[in-house]
This record gives structure tokens, C-alpha cells and sequence, in this order.
């Protein structure tokens, strides 16, 4: 077992440590600052991990479309021997596809001669795995200039050279004592990489950085939690997060891991980041006596030469229940009430849609998107729930709250088409009984929540939002911004489905949990054409043009097999011989009609 360097740069090790297989060099990539502000306008590439700095997942090709979508077909399979599940949006870029499987694991596959360029497998040390919540998943990585950055799921941040997959600089990014994880894509804003961390049910301290792309220097750091208050903060907006917290927070991390979404507008220059919920979940364990507890699941706007606050915006004030705000910021100029305006637009875990104005981060407005009992509405005159009486658990009383800790929105990217103006948000309803863990003591490096799981013994609480349906836990709602209400919605038996791209062909893609994906009308949600995929669970599908021919791209699958030696990519042994292994499915239009065809013909 390797230990990460936490030297800055440990280039030789790491390149000495790491499985890294090369069969053929990319052409040189360089992606420029303007390249990204622009993100393929055209539509031919997917530059970054929402396709688009405002992170909308919108991609203006048509050459598929509602009226032929019925031809698509397997265009190829990758089959690898990833373990873990799929979790990437892979970017595209000069005729090479950039993606990871798990842990961190980078591929860069040679989309015109289907075949894998170059591996490189970070080789996470196995004891790392029992320190991820949710699994030895990653999302995908950034280009920049002629490099792929990468987060490792032991808190490395690596640049690797885009044409070889040989590494730039390797750095440490997180303690390796304490139960961080890394599972996000990072993004590359003028010159920085941007990275968080994972690790709230561990209860560890939040916080992203800001790393230079070509040194791998840090330029700055922002805390979602303060520190001890009776050291010198680390940055000056956390004298004021400070007096939102009670008892002695610090001893035990707080929270507020930032895993997920960032977003950028480039003329305001503000970068938007979303936090994580409290660590421990239970509040009155956390924060005895109360208090909002800035920054947890919280929005922040932040400048991106400086690493200082323009504004921040709670969508659950003292989180108590596990509700993340890290999901998914995307950026949009729509008109609200004849006034045009800038938005930012977030369906965090806890259940509301957030329309918010991005310039100033006031609360534009707030409905519920799935069915919630947590809270009654979100008062627009201060911004804040109106909590239902009962929903903070305390004592011996359990209640059921919904959502769960698994949100109603999860990971699981969405997309805003401004042809449709409808956002499509891959969304669940879940509930949890919640009650206080008797007699709980924090200690380090353990699950750490102080919340019990037991039979509720409180009466229901009065739920709002679109009612359950029997036996369906997960939908996809196309929902008006706009208005705050759905325009369609279909339901799936199971939730947690994968992620969503819409296209100006009239469509969106869903890949789903039971590993179909599914094409539907943007505008009104009819189902045009699905293919049942072979595997468990889905990624976020892409698009791109290569050849005057445009393909969808989706990573999918989820194999969990500890005896056969848990590593990302290349050059693990050993593996189960799965027909659930995860696979690259590409798809263009008169492609093969079934996977086993497709992987006959490959
Ligand atoms: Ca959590």
C-alpha cells in the first residue's frame, strides 16, 4: 500500500505509482480560457463537465431529433473492467473522448477508431474505500490547456498531459488522517482548477480550493465552516459564519463538504458553489442551542481571482436532516414578470426548487418539486423556510421526514433547454423516520450523524408538493422555472436514475436506474425510443458531433465485488467476469439494435 505524498508536487512517485497504460497519443488539446466562455457553440464538443460553464447541459445539435430518434442504435461499446458504479459525463475534444471510471481513474479514448488511447489509474489504496459514503464513484474530469485534471477519490488532485496521460503534478488536496474523499470533476475558471471534498457523514470540516493549472500551487481556500474562534480565521467571512454556531462545532469538522456543482458567469466573474449538510447531522449534537450554521447546504457566490464572498444564500438554515445543497447550479437569462434576469436555478436535497437572482443572490422564488414535509413553503420576504412544527426531531420522539437523506435530487445532473425553457431534473421522493441518537459521543474517522433510525412515534406531519404514486419512487419532471410549476413528469418503479442532456432536436436523454436510456420529447414528454443496456445503473448522457455525424455518449454500470481487489481503471486483476461491468455506450442514428450485437460487431 502506497502512501499519497503530501508534497505539493510528487511527480516522480506518482508516475512511478500509478497503472498507466499508453497506446497511442491524443492530438494536443489546448483548451483555452476563451474556448470554455465559449463551450462549443456549434455544439460539436463538450468542453466541461455541465458542457457549458452555466452548466446547462444543452447542447444546440439536432441533427438527432424527435422525428428520427426512433433509428438511434449502438454506435459503439467500450466494455471496461471498472468496479464501482458510473458516475462521469465524458468530455470530448479534438476527436478524443476524456472520462473516468472509478476512483478517479482517467481514460482517453480515440472516438474515430474506437479504441482506448491512453489509461491512468491513481491507484487509491484500499483501506481509502471504507472512507467514501456512496461509493468509489467520480464524475468526470476538466480540460484545460494540454492537460486533464482529475480529483482521485484519496483527495489527490492530479493534471495529467492530455496526449499521454503521463503526469503534470500531483497534489494533495485534503489531510489523508482524517475520512475526506474526492468524487467530483474539478472545473478550470482563468487559469485555477476549482475542488472540493467529500466526507460530511464523517463529519469533517468543508471547504473548496482554488489550485493553479500549471503549477499545482494553491491560490486559495475557502472554509464552509468556521474554525475555532478563538484562532484566527482563515479568511475574514468566517467571523460571521462563526456567530451562527453554538457549543464547541469545531472539534467535531462541521460539515458543509462542497462534492458537486460549480458554475461560473463569466461577466459577472462570480463562480457559484454549492455546500454540504451539517456533520453530525443532528443539529442539537452539532450546534447545541442552535443556530443557521453558515455555510452548510448553503449557495455561495464567489470571485475566482480571490477566493472572497460576494454573497451567500442557505436553502436549509441549521440543516438537521442531511440536506445537501451541492447539487447542481445552473445558470439562465430568463423573464420573470416582463423583467429579464439573471438566474441561478438549484433543486438541492431538500425538495424546493430555487430560482435565485445571481447578481445578488435574493430569492427570486421557491415551490416544491417533490412531495416534502419538512417545511411548509420558503418565505420569499426573508428567504427562509417556514419549517413545519415536529420536523426537528430532539429526545426520544422519531418522525418521519421527508425527503430522506438521500434528497430529492441527488447527484444526478439536469439539464435547462432554452428552446423549451423547461429545466429536466431526474428527481426521487423518499422519507426517513428521524430521531436523536441516545447518549451519542462524536469520535473521529466513523460514520457520524447522532440521528437514530427507528418506528416513528409522532404523528404525521403535512406534506406538500406532487403527490407519491404507488409503487414509484423516481421521476423526471420538465419543470417551468418561470412559473415554478412541472409541465411534464413520468415516474420510475425505482430512484437514484442517472443523469440528463436536452438537445435542440426537441429532446432529452435519461439514463435510468434499472440501465435503459430513454429518449423523450422536450416539450411535452413522449417517450420516442429506449434500449435496455445490460447494466446496473446509469451516468449522465452527452453529445457531441464527430464527422458530420452526431452521437450520444453515456457511461453506465455498477459492479461492487471487495474480494476482487477494489481499483478504478486499467490494470486491475482478478476481476468477476460480470455482464454488469461498466461500458462507454455510444449511439448514432441506424447504430445496432441491442448490446449483445453491438459487442458481436464492436
Ligand atoms: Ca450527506
Amino acid at each position: 500500500m502506497r502512501r499519497t505524498a503530501s508534497l505539493p508536487l510528487a511527480t516522480a512517485l506518482l508516475a512511478a505509482a500509478a497503472v498507466w497504460v499508453v497506446q497511442g497519443q491524443a492530438p494536443a488539446p489546448a483548451v483555452t480560457d476563451a474556448a470554455l466562455r465559449a463551450a462549443s457553440p456549434d455544439g460539436k464538443e463538450w468542453l466541461t463537465y455541465g458542457r457549458d460553464y452555466a452548466e446547462t447541459r444543452f447542447s444546440p445539435l439536432r441533427q438527432i431529433d424527435a422525428g428520427n430518434v426512433s433509428r438511434l442504435g449502438l454506435a459503439r461499446i467500450w466494455q471496461t473492467n471498472a468496479l464501482g458504479a458510473m458516475e462521469a459525463t465524458p468530455l470530448v475534444h479534438n476527436g478524443v473522448m476524456y472520462g473516468t471510471l472509478s476512483y478517479g481513474a482517467v481514460f482517453a479514448f480515440d472516438l474515430r477508431a474506437g479504441r482506448i488511447l491512453w489509461e491512468w489509474d491513481p491507484n487509491v489504496a484500499y483501506a481509502i474505500q471504507q472512507r467514501a459514503c456512496c461509493g468509489v464513484v467520480n464524475r468526470g474530469v476538466a480540460l484545460y490547456g494540454d492537460r486533464v485534471y482529475v480529483g482521485a477519490l484519496d483527495g489527490r488532485l492530479v493534471a495529467l498531459e492530455a496526449r499521454t496521460g503521463r503526469v503534470a503534478w500531483s497534489v494533495q488536496t485534503v489531510p489523508t488522517d482524517e475520512w475526506y474523499t474526492m468524487t467530483m470533476a474539478p472545473r478550470v475558471i482563468k487559469g485555477k482548477v476549482m475542488i472540493g471534498n467529500s466526507g460530511g457523514e464523517y463529519a469533517v470540516r468543508g471547504y473548496v480550493s482554488a489550485y493553479d493549472a500549471a503549477t499545482g500551487a494553491l491560490a486559495w481556500r475557502f472554509y464552509t465552516v468556521p474554525g475555532d474562534p478563538s484562532k484566527p480565521f482563515e479568511h475574514p467571512e468566517l467571523a460571521m459564519a462563526a456567530r451562527t454556531w453554538n457549543g464547541e462545532w469545531w472539534k467535531m469538522g462541521g460539515g458543509g463538504t462542497v462534492w458537486d456543482t460549480i458554475a461560473y458567469d463569466s461577466e459577472a466573474d462570480l463562480m457559484y458553489v454549492g455546500t454540504g449538510n451539517g456533520g453530525p447531522w443532528n443539529r442539537d449534537v452539532r450546534s447545541p442551542g442552535g443556530g443557521d450554521n453558515l455555510f452548510l447546504s448553503s449557495v455561495l457566490a464567489i470571485r475566482p481571482d480571490t477566493g472572497r464572498l460576494a454573497w451567500h444564500y442557505q436553502t436549509t438554515p441549521g440543516d438537521h436532516w442531511d440536506y445537501t445543497a451541492v447539487q447542481q447550479i445552473t445558470l439562465a437569462d430568463v423573464t420573470i414578470d416582463g423583467r429579464p434576469r439573471k438566474v441561478l436555478m438549484q433543486a438541492p436535497k431538500n425538495g424546493f426548487f430555487y430560482v435565485l437572482d445571481r447578481l445578488t443572490g435574493a430569492l427570486i422564488s421557491a415551490k416544491p418539486y417533490a412531495n416534502l414535509n419538512w417545511a411548509r413553503e420558503i418565505d420569499l420576504k426573508t428567504g427562509r423556510p417556514v419549517e413545519n412544527p415536529g420536523a426537528r426531531y430532539s429526545g426520544t420522539q422519531f418522525v418521519s421526514i421527508s425527503p430522506g437523506p438521500g434528497g430529492a435530487h441527488n447527484w444526478h445532473p439536469m439539464s435547462y433547454s432554452p428552446v423549451t425553457g423547461l429545466v429536466y431534473l431526474p428527481g426521487q421522493n423518499s422519507s426517513l423516520n428521524y430521531g436523536a441518537m441516545a447518549n451519542y459521543v462524536f469520535r473521529k474517522n466513523v460514520w457520524n450523524t447522532g440521528v437514530a433510525f427507528g418506528q416513528a412515534n409522532q404523528p404525521a406531519l403535512p406534506a406538500i408538493g406532487p403527490a407519491p404514486v404507488e409503487g414509484k419512487s423516481g421521476f423526471l419532471v420538465a419543470w417551468d422555472p418561470v412559473t415554478q410549476t412541472e409541465r411534464w413528469r413520468v415516474w420510475y418503479e425505482a430512484g437514484f436514475n442517472g443523469g440528463t442532456v436536452a438537445t435542440a432536436g426537441n429532446l432529452v436523454f435519461h439514463g435510468t436506474a434499472d440501465g435503459r436510456l430513454i429518449a423523450y420529447s422536450a416539450d411535452r414528454g413522449a417517450l420516442l425510443w429506449e434500449m435496455p443496456l445490460g447494466v446496473r445503473s446509469m451516468a449522465a448522457p452527452m453529445t457531441y458531433e464527430l464527422d458530420g455525424r452526431q452521437y450520444i455518449a453515456i457511461l453506465g454500470g455498477r459492479v461492487s465485488n471487495p474480494a476482487a481487489g477494489l481499483r478504478g481503471g486499467a490494470g486491475a486483476a482478478g476481476r468477476e467476469q460480470s455482464p454488469f461491468l461498466p461500458k462507454l455506450f455510444i449511439f448514432g442514428l441506424d447504430g445496432k439494435t441491442s448490446v449483445e450485437e453491438a459487442l458481436a460487431t464492436n
